[in-house]
């Protein structure tokens, strides 16, 4: 839908107070049941487990998120556990979640609390904002919810509840601060790390993006979006520029065995570190370029993926031979591979 500027008189409402009972209420009923958090009656979560989930959320669904959750702490149950893991253990447990940087940031935070700390997450948000890794949003999120700190966890979600609950005029991202400190307001002593986790849920489950679920919802009383009646048309947003787009070659060869050649990435730039297929610089123009290695190569197709900051397609190029490579199973390559190779191996296979 797009964004109708509609004016409406609003100001942080007297009943502040109301409005945090009726989301802490609806909370205690409709939370949502997640790999990371513990049954309600438990006590306080686990600060890994919790510190665990926000970075691999970041950017990322739950559903998505949580098979690698369950799978990183069965096999590392500690922060201990995880900071002594090899590296490339670690890269290859986390391929297919993306955003890469964030293992290696994983890690250098998980080393700094088993070294610097004793294996003991710091209970502060300044404390944790000095680790590796560790941004505002994830040290507010984890002072929360792990040490029932009064932090103002805002995300995404966030943003769009108080952008509706205020009907903030100004659009993202410039709103940014305005919300920031919106938010801030309704953070009080009493549950912080169920508010923060209650307007999480509200934001994953009923005020949602496109189409807010308002029938739904305990905080219509107070949204002022709601009462325009256009609530979906917050937040207002500038309109984003389209992408750039990037083209290259990748090849997919394997050998008499069937197995595929893989190559471990540079460790610094995207996918640093992580296992690849052989690949050509990824250019504005699509170029020719030279193959990894002498062999049959034929084209068996292409196929796009999107990064953050720009959209790829690749031609794939599928051949047989032999040559100076990780030759690895593909179940292995499929398992082990980040998400854009592991679609270009499929083609290639196909
Ligand atoms: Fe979001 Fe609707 Fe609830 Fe307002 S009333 S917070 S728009 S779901």
């Amino acid at each position: 839908m797009s964004a109708v500027p509609v004016q409406v008189p609003f100001q942080l409402p007297d009943g502040a107070p109301d409005l945090r009972a009726a989301l802490l209420d609806w909370y205690d009923i409709h939370r949502r049941r997640l790999a990371w958090r513990p049954a309600a009656d438990e006590a306080r979560p686990d600060p890994y487990r919790v510190w665990l989930s926000e970075i691999m959320l970041q950017q990322t669904t739950t559903p998505h998120a949580t098979p690698y959750f369950e799978a990183f702490t069965r096999r590392w149950p500690t922060v201990s556990d995880l900071a002594a893991a090899p590296d490339a253990d670690v890269m290859a447990a986390w391929a297919g979640l993306g955003y890469y940087a964030r293992a290696r940031n994983l890690l250098a935070c998980a080393r700094a609390v088993a070294g610097g700390h004793g294996g003991v997450f710091p209970d502060t948000e300044a404390g944790l904002l000095a680790l590796p890794g560790v941004g505002a949003y994830t040290a507010a999120a984890v002072a929360a919810i792990a040490f029932g700190r009064p932090a103002n966890v805002v995300d995404g979600n966030v943003e769009r509840i108080m952008a509706r609950l205020f009907a903030v005029e100004t659009p993202l991202p410039a709103a940014r601060p305005e919300l920031k400190r919106l938010a801030g307001v309704l953070v009080a002593d009493h549950r912080p790390g169920d508010w923060a986790q209650a307007l999480m849920d509200l934001g994953a489950t009923v005020c949602r993006p496109g189409n807010p679920l308002c029938d739904r919802c305990p905080l219509t009383a107070w949204c002022a979006a709601f009462q325009s009646g256009q609530p979906g048309c917050w937040p207002l947003k500038t309109k984003k520029a389209d992408r750039p787009r990037r083209h290259g070659v990748v090849w997919v060869l394997r050998d008499d065995r069937g197995r595929v050649a893989l190559v471990r990435r540079p460790d610094r730039g995207l996918l640093g570190g992580m296992m690849g297929l052989p690949t050509s610089d990824w250019s504005a123009a699509p170029v020719e370029a030279a193959p990894p290695a002498p062999a049959d190569w034929r084209v068996a197709g292409a196929i796009d993926h999107v990064f953050t900051h720009f959209a790829l397609t690749l031609e794939v190029r599928a051949g047989e031979g032999t040559g100076d490579f990780v030759w690895t199973p593909v179940d292995e390559a499929l398992a082990a591979l980040p998400t854009v190779f592991r679609k270009a191996l499929e083609r290639g296979l196909a």
